[in-house]
């Protein structure tokens, strides 16, 4: 569907995050923590948002399917089981970029293909998505190599140029949050180049390079910490695990995420582990972010955040990675 444009002179951002409050909204925003990092976090003023940002150090992942989600609540006393699915408080993620957008339509795509995540399906539905394009990215960034530079989900799409801010509604909650604001139908705007290296594949070759020998090379330059996954937006391994009280009257179920990248995450019930060779567990996330789930949804599984370079101590790019296996097609 053609996307259709509008604009406006003023910056239009702190009358939109003041209609999204009154809209009985919480806004989760960029937040500038120190020199070096900015997080996304509850704002209740706009003057708390920081928008000279290239990525926070958490992504949207953390509002819509945290760690440490509870689950149920148990009482043994009455064996009474209290769920916490009711609870439906009204989110706004405001100002974020197209890739961590583009990360929750993964998650969609994940959690909301039949049997739905009812824990993540009630959060999403109350979710309201402001997007603010990139105005520039780093060497960690690679949304352009994977389809990632646009956002394929939001309410408001704001783009801002040199004279203007154009912005695109996505839904009719989006229209609600500009019905006071004088905009104008426009042109497309420019999207511009973020000016990071480019990859270009010929992915469907990956699929065929699964037993390649080159994957033992690489995996020896990982030492399988999983931080590249527990800052991934679209990663969702977890384990379910009981907490105790200490008088052991009570009991709260929660998902903690957890990672495919560790030994027991693969194994099943009988102790068999499935993935047993680091070899094995490092070539699946790649397998399953640019392959398994391209091939199931029609989108890559990564974004091109960059988070994972960013947090990996062996410096390793996904692409980078792809790169070398497709050279030994
Ligand atoms: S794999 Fe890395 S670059 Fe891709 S979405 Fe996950 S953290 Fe971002
Ligand atoms: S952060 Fe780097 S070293 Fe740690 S598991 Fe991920 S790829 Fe391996």
């Amino acid at each position: 569907m053609e996307t259709s444009w509008y604009s406006i002179d003023k910056n239009p951002l702190e009358t939109i995050f003041r209609r999204i409050r009154e809209l009985g909204y919480r806004v989760i925003a960029p937040i500038r923590l120190n020199e070096d990092h900015v997080v996304l976090d509850f704002a209740n003023k706009f003057d708390e948002v920081s928008l000279d940002f290239i990525r926070p150090r958490n992504n949207p992942k953390s509002f819509l399917f945290p760690n440490e989600d509870t689950l149920l609540y148990f009482d043994y006393r009455s064996q009474n089981i209290k769920s916490p699915l009711n609870h439906s408080e009204k989110l706004a993620l405001f100002c974020i970029h197209p890739c961590d957008a583009n990360a929750i339509y993964v998650l969609d795509k994940m959690l909301l293909d039949p049997p739905e995540d009812p824990y993540y399906m009630l959060r999403r539905r109350n979710l309201m998505i402001v997007v603010l394009d990139c105005e520039k990215a780093d060497d960690y960034c690679f949304c352009e190599s994977v389809e990632s530079r646009v956002p394929r989900v939001y309410d408001l799409w704001i783009v801002p140029s040199s004279s203007k801010y154009f912005i695109s509604i996505g839904s009719r909650l989006g229209s609600l949050i500009i019905d006071h604001l004088p905009i104008k139908k426009d042109r497309s705007p420019e999207i511009r180049e973020l000016n990071v290296k480019k990859y270009s594949f010929d992915w469907s070759h990956l699929r065929d390079l699964y037993d390649n020998e080159v994957w033992r090379e690489l995996s020896e330059q990982c030492v399988l910490c999983g931080s590249c996954l527990s800052s991934c937006p679209t990663c969702v391994c977890f384990d379910v695990v009981d907490r105790v009280s200490h008088d052991l009257n009570a009991c709260r179920r929660v998902r903690v995420w957890d990672s495919c990248i560790f030994r027991t995450f693969t194994m099943l019930a009988g102790g068999r582990i499935v993935r047993k060779s680091p070899e094995e567990r490092f070539k699946f996330r790649f397998y399953h972010k640019f392959v398994f789930i391209k091939e199931r949804y029609g989108v890559f599984g990564c974004t091109g955040c960059g988070r994972c370079i960013s947090r990996c101590s062996s410096h390793i790019h996904p692409l980078e990675v792809v790169s070398e296996v497709l050279r030994n097609a």
